[in-house]
């Protein structure tokens, strides 16, 4: 037997830097209220965007599936075939989208997994932004090209990155579109033109943009209008779309070869007919109106403005991601404690998902909450504020 006490000596240390993380049980939908380990509290921590994970129409259209599919897709659908379900929501998602093709994926993580590597190889380049998703690093990681950082929001840095690296056969420019710890966007434009000078191709994650940003939630691609001049997008279903899934939109030659070759595809199984039909109507809710977008970004607004006015450092967000800055992994785990006995559930967020000193409580805003919820959070978080001694 090999001697496993390696792994005491590290859990210890994470319980003394304050890193170690106890997972809440939920026992109820996602939703603007939600049970977390048998105590009714305001939810502040999930990507539910839209509401979306909760809402009746999805859960209907995930019923009417399974009567119809089944529960399981039952193998990869380019060895036993694809069901129509998946075909449907590609190309509905391509559509609203407003790009030639979509294919989809069991994760964001798994659309990122699939495509760097199905691109890139041994004798090209790829330039990252130095605060890329880890399924962006893991995607680099399972390739054989160079993978370069560039500064974090910098096409100055990008661009000097690309004369560095100018005789690179293929090159490959990626970016989160916006990035999920700071909630600050890419500067797409900008990194568009260097990447077009230099002949590399764009990719940009979009998994907090989809269903946030952009005409109707079109994501950031549509918020910026370059539509036609980034190559790749990599969508999650599993945030605002309030299901799970993934999928990557673009140029349909780029997703003609990932149904050839991208692993992902090729040795692992789609979604479930639930999970997918669940997508569709996502899809269809959005394409029919922008009201829940909407309601997201003024529910943003107000709970900003108020955490603002009462002295808060919300960073350098611009998108309804808020984080709440502390700097200190015990403080933030006393806050996110306190706010939970005082009924509201948001979570510390700590060394290794952001940077040593960053530690923050990350709020997630919804269209799921009433005023009156915000009203009532605002009001815990001066509270507990005061409390650790992060607002006087
Ligand atoms: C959440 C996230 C992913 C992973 O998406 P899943 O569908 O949860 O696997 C990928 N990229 C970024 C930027 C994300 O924020």
């Amino acid at each position: 037997m090999a001697d496993l006490s390696f792994l005491d000596r590290e859990i210890a240390g994470l319980k003394e830097q304050g890193l170690f993380n106890t997972i809440r049980t939920i026992g109820t939908a996602q939703d603007a209220w939600i049970e977390v380990d048998g105590k009714k509290v305001l939810n502040m921590c999930a990507n539910n965007y839209l509401g979306f994970a909760n809402h009746p129409e999805l859960k209907k259209a995930a019923q009417e599936a399974i009567e119809m599919y089944g529960v399981g897709p039952a193998a990869v659908r380019s060895i036993a075939g694809t069901m129509s379900l998946h075909n449907e929501l590609e190309e509905k998602l391509a559509k609203f989208k407003n790009v030639e093709a979509a294919i989809s994926f069991q994760s964001g993580f798994s659309a990122n997994t699939a495509t760097i590597p199905t691109l890139m190889t041994a004798e090209d380049v790829i330039f990252s932004d130095e605060l890329n998703h880890a399924s962006i690093i893991d995607a680099c990681r399972l390739t054989k090209a160079k993978t370069v950082r560039f500064k974090h929001c910098d096409a100055d840095s990008l661009e000097e990155r690309l004369k560095e690296f100018a005789v690179a056969r293929r090159k490959l420019v990626v970016t989160d579109g916006v990035f999920s710890m700071d909630g600050d966007i890419a500067p797409l434009p900008e990194l568009v033109e260097v990447a077009s000078r230099y002949d590399a191709m764009v990719m940009v994650d979009d998994a907090h943009g989809e269903g946030v940003m952009g005409n109707g939630g079109r994501g950031i691609v549509d918020h910026f209008g370059l539509h036609g001049q980034v190559d790749i997008e990599i969508g999650t279903l599993s945030k605002a779309f309030g299901a799970v899934g993934g999928y990557v939109s673009g140029k349909q030659k780029i997703v003609d070869f990932l149904r050839q070759r991208a692993r992902p595809f090729l040795f692992s199984s789609a979604a479930t007919p639930a999970d997918v039909a669940a997508c569709i109507k996502a899809v269809d809710i959005l394409t029919e109106s922008g009201s829940l977008v909407e309601k997201l970004w003024d529910n943003s607004r107000y709970f900003q403005d108020k955490l603002k006015a009462l002295g808060f450092d919300l960073g350098v967000t611009v998108t309804p991601i808020t984080p709440v800055m502390i700097g200190d992994s015990n403080k933030a785990q006393a806050f996110s404690h306190s706010l939970f006995e005082n009924g509201i559930f948001g979570m510390a967020i700590s060394f290794p998902t952001v940077p040593k000193g960053k530690d923050r409580i990350r709020v997630m805003n919804s269209a799921t909450h009433s005023k009156e919820d915000l009203d009532f959070a605002a009001g815990v978080f001066e509270q507990v504020g005061k409390e650790v001694g992060i607002i006087a």
